[in-house]
């Protein structure tokens, strides 16, 4: 049986950002405040090219994410909302991205509301989303997806997320 969920064409963007986290709840090492400088790419697929011979529109879509992550991520801390330093460090000015966001998150924060703490793979879950939301917005083939978001936060640690079908 053929497999339905093979891609014909595929299109890559990929993104660097500096951003702190920690997650206290796993205990170890990475309950200490530390950064990264995380390294990104989001692939796009779809089973036929547009009659502009496109799967989208590769600039947009290069400046869409990139714009996403420099505006909620980079230079952020990335941290999960039942951790005391949030407040702390928004009382300070700092940048924080929330996981796990309550009702009085922006748009952006609620994109990861029920991934509770910020490990690199919600990180990957987090971008697909918000690059899935940015390809819905973009000329491009039909079906046009993201089929794969892969996160490195250290030469050693990297998540890959492939959303499923909807
Ligand atoms: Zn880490």
């Amino acid at each position: 049986m053929e497999n339905v969920t093979r891609m014909g064409h595929a299109v890559c963007v990929k993104h660097t950002f500096e951003a702190a986290h920690r997650l206290p709840h796993l205990g170890g090492k990475c309950v200490n405040l530390h950064g990264h400088s995380w390294e990104v790419e989001v692939t796009v697929g779809a089973p036929r090219l547009s009659e502009g011979g496109t799967v989208v529109e590769f600039g947009a879509l290069k400046q869409g994410v990139r714009r996403w992550i420099d505006l909620y991520w980079d230079h952020a801390t990335l941290l999960g909302q039942a951790d005391p330093l949030v407040g702390l460090l928004r009382e300070t000015g700092s940048r924080v991205y929330r996981f796990g966001a309550p009702g009085d998150a922006t748009g952006a924060e609620l994109v990861g509301h029920d991934l509770l703490w910020p490990t690199v793979e919600s990180v990957a879950v987090v971008l697909a989303r918000a690059a899935t939301a940015i390809v819905d917005e973009l000329p491009g083939a039909q079906g046009a997806r993201v089929t794969r978001v892969e996160v490195r936060e250290t030469r050693s640690n990297t998540a890959v997320h492939e959303p499923e079908w909807f």
